[in-house]
Formats: structure tokens, sequence, C-alpha cells
């Protein structure tokens, strides 16, 4: 039978909750166990598909096409627990399968409620992923205790507990004991108070990490115990990380939280822990900090780099790739529509390499596409993803094909050039709803490109979240200018790669390949695309 583990947080938001799940899965995954990660989020939206980045930072698409929290991108990072749908659940997708239920008279005359019918419903979620495989399920609740919206959660965590038997689940609460600094001292009481929130509710924490900008004094941690109920070796300090959000687990191994896991969960099939391989990247990623290592300039020109989490696994991969070169990757963040007011010139002077990620809508739109323009005549490494992809068709046709005015349809319904259109029209079918191409799909190679020296394969498959489409009867008139075509699927019908080999390296791609890219294996076109940043550099 699957243990669990349930993560909460409290004092304030933001403090890391993904991270921390996302470590403790991968220790325990790194003791031989089978593990599932879960994120329940406590807003009312039915999935955060439709959210800006603004809101929500970016959505995160697993291979079943589940449009996620971007925390399940931190547990694809860290762990290789099989992600799907099951694995994130929002309070709107919840309350929509219990409306759906009521309107189909299956709670046959009761009155429908809080308690029992959604934290029944709740508790169903988490089962749904404990399958007999499986040894530890960690569940990680959104929000903070005391929020109105998550008190559904708690609630359910508390009877799901009280079902299985408190020896197989524990609960971990997540705290910040800030640093005044006009009294010098670390202060306790927030994490206190937390702490009686959740005792009020009928959840007593086993495990309190303390996110702390410095050294817990000892006193104050015997302090907390105490205060707290919970045993001293269980009140775990997670300082905040001096260079990179991959030495988090290595800090609560060396707090002891893995053995504490395995030992209060009777995780008997536990092995010692096997890290070096993790130990020896963050000792990487550590020397390439010093001064005087070897670095490299991304620009990363895009519409919503206000929001530091809206390209998360964009940023995520390109330090990876940094990491796979042993070379520091320093990203500038510019603001699209900066490009169109200052001009790319300006703004990406000297910058190594040229990255246009996703987006949707036409705001900042030529930014991007003065900007691609400016990396295909300097010769300066580009990487176009998704949109990305379809601002370089605009750009080649309006600057090179000399097609004025050549638009994606998303921004101009009657451009004389629809050189990006609607899928559907691709592939000459007529789909009622849900148009978007989303979730994992496969993508044929051409061999002797960028794409396939970079894949090593001539089948791939990547996650998609997309709509339109670079526009087949463009095709031609393309590739007689010198525009390769990579990738397509399978079946020809759709472009999925484009790539210029009269350019040191220029590719697009209809995918999001930032989903599939680890610490320790960075996704192969961006480890590409920063290595030829790299050789421009040098040269
Ligand atoms: N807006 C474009 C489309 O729907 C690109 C989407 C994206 O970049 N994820 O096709």
């Amino acid at each position: 039978m699957a243990k669990h583990i349930f993560v909460t947080g409290g004092v304030v938001s933001s403090l890391g909750k993904g991270l921390t799940s996302a470590s403790i899965g991968l220790l325990l995954e790194r003791r031989g166990l089978k593990v599932r990660m879960q994120k329940m989020d406590p807003y009312l939206n039915v999935d955060p598909g439709t959210m800006s980045p603004y809101q929500h930072g970016e959505v995160y698409v697993l291979d079943d096409g589940a449009e996620t929290d971007l925390d399940l991108g931190h547990y694809e990072r860290f762990t290789n627990a099989p992600l799907n749908r099951d694995c994130n659940f929002t309070t709107g997708r919840i309350y929509q399968t219990i409306i759906d239920k009521e309107r189909a008279g299956l709670y046959r005359g009761k009155t429908v409620q809080v308690v029992p019918h959604v934290t029944d419903e709740i508790k169903n979620c988490i089962r749904k992923v404990a399958t007999p495989d499986v040894d530890v399920v960690i569940t990680e609740i959104g929000g903070t205790v005391g929020d109105i919206e998550g008190s559904p959660y708690f609630e359910a965590i508390r009877q799901f507990a009280l079902e299985v038997g408190r020896s197989h689940c524990m609960f971990i609460h997540l705290t910040l004991v800030p640093y005044l600094k006009a009294a010098g001292e670390l202060k306790t009481k927030p994490t206190q108070h937390s702490v009686q929130e959740l005792r009020r509710i009928g959840l007593q924490p086993d495990v309190l990490i303390c996110r702390t900008e410095r050294e817990i004094p000892r006193d104050e941690c015997d302090k907390i115990a105490l205060m707290c109920s919970v045993e001293r070796r269980a009140v775990i300090q997670e300082k905040d990380r001096e260079f990179s959000i991959y030495e988090v687990p290595l800090s609560l191994m060396g707090n002891g939280l893995d053995s504490l896991i395995v030992e209060r969960l009777g995780l008997t099939n536990a092995r010692s822990i096997e890290f070096e391989d993790w130990t020896e990247m963050v000792d990487n990623i550590r020397d390439m900090a010093k001064p005087g290592s070897r670095d490299v300039t991304i620009a990363l020109v895009g519409k919503y780099v206000k929001h530091r989490d809206a390209y998360k696994s964009v940023y995520e991969s390109l330090d990876h790739a940094g990491i796979a070169h042993h070379t520091k990757v320093k990203t500038v963040r510019i603001e699209s529509e900066d490009v169109e007011t200052v001009g790319a010139a300006e703004l990406l002077a000297g910058v190594d390499g040229i990255l246009v990620p996703g987006g949707f809508d036409k705001r900042g739109v030529l930014g991007k596409v003065a900007a691609i323009r400016y990396a295909r005549e300097n010769h300066i490494p580009f990487f176009g993803i998704c949109l990305g992809l379809q601002c370089a068709a605009i750009e080649f046709a309006r600057n090179v094909l000399g097609l004025a005015d050549a638009n994606s349809i998303e921004f101009d319904k009657d451009t004389p050039h629809p050189v990006v259109c609607l899928m559907d029209e691709q592939k000459k079918v007529t789909r009622v709803g849900g148009t978007m191409r989303l979730g994992t799909f496969d993508c044929a190679i051409k061999p002797g490109t960028l794409a396939h020296k970079a894949y090593q394969a001539e089948l791939v498959k990547e996650r998609h979240r997309h709509r339109f489409e670079f526009n087949n009867d463009y095709r031609e008139m393309f590739a007689e200018a010198g525009f390769v075509f990579s990738g397509t699927t399978p079946d020809g019908s759709l472009v999925e790669v484009i790539e210029l080999p009269s350019h040191p390296w220029f590719l697009g791609v209809q995918c999001h390949p930032e989903f599939k890219s680890k610490p320790t294996a960075c996704q192969p076109l961006f480890r590409d695309f920063v290595g030829a940043a790299i050789a421009r550099k040098k040269k």
C-alpha cells in the first residue's frame, strides 16, 4: 500500500513548496522508491490553461496534453515520476465533477455539501495516483494554511490520514523564519502561529521545513520543536540557496530529511541514497559561478518577461544547457515591445544568441519579428519556440520573399499572405471546439540537418500547445529561398521544425522542447543552441 506525504505551506506564499516537494521526491527516488507527485490548486479555474502567465506564471504541459501548474515542471525536472492529468487538480475541476454528478442525479436526492462531497472528491483524487506499484505519493497543497479557499483540502487530508492510518501518512509543513534587521534576530513566532492554525484544523505536522536566509541558532530550533510539538530532528532548515535551486535536495539530505521520512513511514524497501550525479551537477554549477569562469549571453525576447516565472521552463532549460557546456548562461530578458520602440540593434548588440519563446496574441509580435531579422542578418544563433517559429516565418516572408504584410491569421485575419494559418485548414479537416494541439506528438526529423545533429534520431516526441501552423501553401517558396523543413509530422502534413542552412544556427520548432529538459540531461536543441552561441562568442 502506498504511503502518503502531504506538503503544506504557512506564513507567506511563494516559499517554494513546489521545489521542496520535488526535492523530497528526488531524495526518495534516489533511495530506490517509486514516487508519484501531485498538486492541488485551490483556485476556481478548471485548469491554468486559460490564465495569463502574468497571473500564475507558465502553463506547464504534460504528455497527455494536460495544462498544469508550473510546479509540475519542478516535479519533472527533479524526478522521474510519471505525470498525467490526475497529478494536478484545481477546485474548479473538483466542483465541475461534483456538479456533473449532481446533474446526472448520482447523489440520489441528497444535499450536496463541501463536507462530505467536496472532501470525498478530493480524497478520490489523492487515491487515483496511489496505484499498487507506488511506494510514496507526495501531494502538495497549494496556497497557505488559513486561506478560505484551501480549507476543504486541509479537511480532506485530515480525514484521509484518519482513514489510512496515521502511520501511513505524514504531514510536512513549510514555513518562513524571517530575519528582522532592526532586532538583529530570526523570528520563530510566525512559524508557531502557522502550526497553531494547522493544529486548530486537526493537523499535527510531523516535519517542519523552515525557510531562512540565515542559519537558525540551535536554541531557536529547540524552541520551534517544543512549541510546535515536533521532534527536534524534524525541525529542518532550508537556507536560501546560494547558486541554484538544484542545491535544495542536497541541503535537505544534509539535514537528514530522507532518513527521517523513511523511518517515519516505515519504508523498509528503501536503500541507501545514490546521489553522485546530482552532487556532481551541483558542484559543476558552483564552479561555473566562480569569477573568471566562461559565460555566454542569451537574449530572450518575449512578451511576459516582467513575470519571473512566465517562461520558467525555458529559463531552466537554458541553465541546463549551461551545465552541459560548463558555461554560465546569462539570460537577458527583453520585452518585445521595447524592440519595436528602441530598436533591435540597440537592445541586442553584443548578445551571443537570441531566443523567441511561445506566446499568444499580437502584442509585441513586431518586436519579435525585428529581433529575428537582427539574428538572421547578423548571423547570431537563433532559437524560435512555437510562436517563435511562426514569427520567423513571418520575418522571412516579409524581408526575404518580399511578401509585404505577410502574417499569421492569429494577428491579421485578412493578411494577403497567411504564412501561418489554422491547422484545421492544413489538415483539410473540420473540427468543432477544442482545436488546440496539446500534448505529445511524433515528429519526423530529416537526416543531415541541425535538428538531426541535435537529436541523433529520425523520430522524436515533443510536447505541443498551439492552434496555428506554418501554411503548407508557402512551403515551396520558402524552400526555394533556402529554408529547410527539417521536421514534420510523420505523415508530412504539418511543419514541426524549420532551419536556415545559410546561417550558423537558425532553428524554429512548433513544439515546446523546454518541457523535456532536466539539469542532468539537457534537451538536445537547447544544448546545441547554447553550444552555437558559445562558438560564436569564441570567434
Ligand atoms: N499563438 C500561437 C498558436 O496558437 C503560438 C502558441 C505558442 O507559442 N504556444 O499557434
